[in-house]
């Protein structure tokens, strides 16, 4: 069945549930997923281990079945599709090379499955070799290039065919940090070259803000929200987001009273504190107050009398770049951390044990239900 009132659409889920056993033995893998991915989209499935990420790329590639919901690929019900058949590839974990086959043989192994011409397949090994910068490895065998070579024929052997979709499950976590960050670029220009749609499947919250045009963040076979990394991370929408994507501090609290431009909040251990928000705060409505480390400021308590919060810093961190502080709040409100940038003209004279004043203003934290 076509559905063509969405143009655009590269992928979309409706109600996808996937359970695996039976009786008490029952696991759902994915709830109840609806979701759109975009034609030409860098697109991130991000969670912690055993959230359903897995499931749903093999449920997309076909090799999982829905138990309840449909697939459909460019608004066509794709159930009745086996996956060879599917215009879609995938870049497995461990690369799923052939170790005896040359880089090429290994790039040019599904155009020959396809029973493409010779010379088409000659043409596009070698135009492939190009886009991942492997024209001199073309005759070496898998078995001897490195890692990152690897994981490039890798991804030449799923674009030679062309598909509209390539999915990518956890495909950087086996390579060292310096070339996983190379890597992760290649993707991303590799998708923007291309034109494909990318789904990347990954646990690492920082790889998806770095690389994705919009990330799905996933808890339990659930979507917790989407939306591009600047929403997930400066917006998120409930306690799980805020926790995993980021470093956050919570301070619990309760509503006083709002209006339309903000809330006051009786912050446990330190009282008044008033924040900027649409939404609404009931009385008395029990709240978290979220606020992320580099959008509180610290001063010594001697230099500044004191503001919203006060308390002693039980750790200092010098972290190149910026300097994180972890400070114990008055009247066990709360542990927070403190991140600053470290410039030639702010060096704080701030130590281990000193009393300090920490600050946010109204814009910068956000009230989540508690
Ligand atoms: P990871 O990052 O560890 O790979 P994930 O987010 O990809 O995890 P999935 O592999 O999709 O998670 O698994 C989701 C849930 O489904 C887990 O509870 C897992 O144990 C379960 N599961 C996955 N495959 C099967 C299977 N074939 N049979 C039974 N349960 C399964």
């Amino acid at each position: 069945m076509k559905d063509e009132s969405t143009p655009g659409v590269a992928i979309r889920l409706n109600q996808v549930t996937k359970t695996y056993g039976s009786g008490n033995a029952v696991v759902t893998a994915v709830k109840s997923t609806t979701l759109d991915i975009f034609n030409n989209e860098f697109f991130t499935l991000l969670g912690p281990s055993g959230c359903g990420k897995t499931t749903l790329l093999r449920l997309i590639g076909g090799f999982e079945y829905p138990t309840a919901g449909t697939i459909l690929l460019g608004g066509e019900d794709i159930a009745s599709v086996p996956p060879f058949q599917r215009p879609i590839n995938t870049v497995f974990q461990n690369y799923a090379l052939f170790p005896h086959m040359t880089v090429a043989q290994n790039i040019g192994f599904g155009l020959r499955m396809l029973k493409r011409p010779r010379h088409e397949i000659a043409a596009r090994v070698d135009e492939m070799l190009k886009l991942v910068r492997l024209e001199n490895l073309s005759d070496r065998r898998t078995s001897q290039i490195s890692g990152g070579q690897q994981q490039r024929v890798a991804l030449a052997r799923a674009l030679a065919s062309e598909p509209k979709v390539l999915l990518l499950d956890e495909s950087l976590s086996a390579l060292d940090y310096k070339l996983r960050k190379e890597m992760q670029m290649e993707l991303k220009s590799l998708q923007a070259a291309t034109g494909i749609t990318f789904i990347f499947v990954t646990h690492d919250q920082e790889e998806a803000l770095t690389m994705s045009d919009r990330v799905a963040v996933l808890s339990s076979g659930e979507i917790m929200q989407v939306g591009t990394p600047h929403e997930v991370y400066i917006k998120p929408a409930n306690h799980f987001v805020a926790n995993f994507v980021g470093e956050t501090n919570f301070l619990q609290g309760r509503g006083l009273n709002s209006d339309d431009r903000g809330a006051v909040i009786d912050v446990r251990g330190v009282g008044a504190v008033a924040i900027a928000t649409k939404d609404r705060v009931a009385p008395g409505q029990l709240v978290n107050i979220v606020v992320r480390p580099e959008h509180l400021r610290i001063l010594p308590l001697a230099q500044e009398p004191a503001g919203q919060l006060t308390g002693s810093v039980k750790a200092v961190s010098f972290c190149g770049a910026e300097t994180q502080y972890t400070v114990e709040l008055s009247r066990g409100a709360a542990v927070v951390t403190v991140r600053r940038y470290n410039t030639p003209e702010e060096n704080l004279p701030i130590a281990i044990g000193d009393e300090v004043s920490v600050n946010f203003t109204p814009n910068s934290a956000q009230i989540l239900p508690a």
